[in-house]
Order: C-alpha cells, then structure tokens, then sequence
C-alpha cells in the first residue's frame, strides 16, 4: 500500500496571526502523525512563520505555486530556490484555479514542475476537469492531455519524484464531492497512462491524490479506496479540527 498524502491548501485565507495559530494547534493535535505524511501549503506571507512552528513535527511545509525562474526582473513572483530557503519541501503546481484566474497552461505548468524539480521540490501537480467538460464526455481527454503536457520530456526518474492531485473543478469548493468510484475511475486511468509511458513499477509506486470538497464526513469512504493515495484539502483545511479528522481518518486507515 502506498503512504497517503494529506495535504492543506489554504489558498488566499488566513493572515500571520491566524496562520500562526492554525499552524499551532494542528502541530498540537497532529505534529507526530506517523504513517501518513502531512502537508501544509499557506500563502507565501506565511511560510516562513508557519515552517518556525512546525519544523520540530513531523508536518511538512509546502508553497502554493512557484515560477519557472531562478531570480532576477519579474516583479511579483516567488522563485524554487526562495521556497526551499523557508522550508519548502512540496509545492502545488497548476492549480485549476490558476488555470482558471491567472491564465496556467499545460505548457508553463510544465516548466514550472521542472524549477520545482531542480530544486528538489516535490511537484503536485493538479489536474482535472470542469463540469462542462464531464457532461460533453470529455473527461478522459482533458485528463490525458493535462498529465501528457504537464510531464512533457521529463524522465521516467523525474516523474517518480511528483505526486498528482485529481481535482475535477466542479467539486472545488462546491461542497460536491466526486464520488469514490468517480475518483478511483481518473485514477485508474491516470495510473494507467502513467504505466504506458514510465512503466509499471513507476505507476504501482506513484502517488494520486484526490482534492475537492474532501471533508471529515467523505474522507473515510475516498481514502479507503487503495486507489487513491490522499487528500489536496482546501476549505476543510482551514480549520485545525477538521484537517486534524481528516488526517485521523488516513492514519486509521493506515493501519487497516
Ligand atoms: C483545492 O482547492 O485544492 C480544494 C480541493 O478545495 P476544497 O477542498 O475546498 O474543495
């Protein structure tokens, strides 16, 4: 079985003192969680503050987005080697909301999995599909082409080092969550793909995780699926209670 991965998005929430204190009472309740990793990804601001507090846990630190550049002229966006200054160890790459506000395509996803990558950064690179797009039956080509492009001409070697999230936008936020048969589906066919370019070994050890709308109440049931090897949790992770459950919930399972 492979270890799950239970990461929390904070996107946009959370100023230094709610950082701080969120970050606090997770170390407090899950700080020496042990057969499952754990991941914590506030917004830039707060990396540094929130990597002080849990440096001595077993919680682990990860960035949001990063840019394709080392350094120099480009005003406003955070380099690999700045995030692992901090801490960094995990950063989340093509977000479907960066893809969908900030103009993210397969192909700067791409390059920004190779800056993550050469700084030693475990990408977790997100893909999935808008409601739309499930309903016009185009699910399994939008999936294919997001996981095609976004590893384009990376090595069998590089690939082993990333984790993917499948997080079909219509369970973003909504309070929807895809079914487990609905997850285990894309990851099958994700692991699959996987398997057919890198080889079978590779895919049996790669890690897919699942994001949208996870919660302490739909956890057990999706991450009991052996398909699916965690959780990119947004919403739910913002509160130290129910991140702290969902985390319980993989640990639990851990054990089965
Ligand atoms: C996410 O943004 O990665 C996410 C899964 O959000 P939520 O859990 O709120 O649906």
């Amino acid at each position: 079985m492979r270890r799950k991965l239970i990461a929390g998005n904070w996107k946009m929430n959370k100023t230094l003192p709610e950082a701080v204190e969120l970050a606090g009472e997770l170390k407090k309740q899950v700080g020496n969680v042990n057969d499952v990793d754990v991941v914590l990804c506030p917004p830039f601001p707060m990396l540094f503050s929130v990597g002080e507090i849990i440096k001595d846990s077993n919680i682990k630190l990860g960035a949001q987005n990063l840019f394709w550049e080392e350094q120099g002229a480009f005003t406003g966006e955070v380099a690999a080697p700045m995030l692992t200054s901090v801490g960094c160890q995990f950063v989340i790459v093509g977000h479907s909301e960066r893809r969908k506000y900030f103009g993210e395509t397969n192909q700067t996803v791409n390059r920004r999995i190779k800056a993550a990558l050469k700084f030693g950064l475990t990408p977790i690179l997100c893909v999935g599909e808008t409601l739309e797009q499930r309903e016009a039956g185009s699910m399994e080509t939008v999936v294919t082409t997001q996981v095609k492009e976004g590893l384009a001409d990376f090595s069998a070697d590089e690939v082993a080092k990333m984790v993917i999230a499948y997080e079909p936008v219509w369970a973003i936020g909504t309070g929807r969550n895809a079914t487990p048969e609905q997850a285990v589906e894309v990851h099958s066919l994700i692991r699959e793909l996987l398997k057919s370019q890198y080889g079978a070994d590779l895919a049996n050890k790669f890690r897919i995780q699942y994001g949208g709308s996870v919660t302490p109440q739909n956890a057990n049931e999706l991450l009991q699926e052996e398909e699916i090897d965690g959780a990119l949790v947004g919403g739910a992770s913002l509160k130290a209670d129910s991140f702290a459950a969902i985390i319980k919930a993989g640990e639990l399972l851990s054990h089965a």
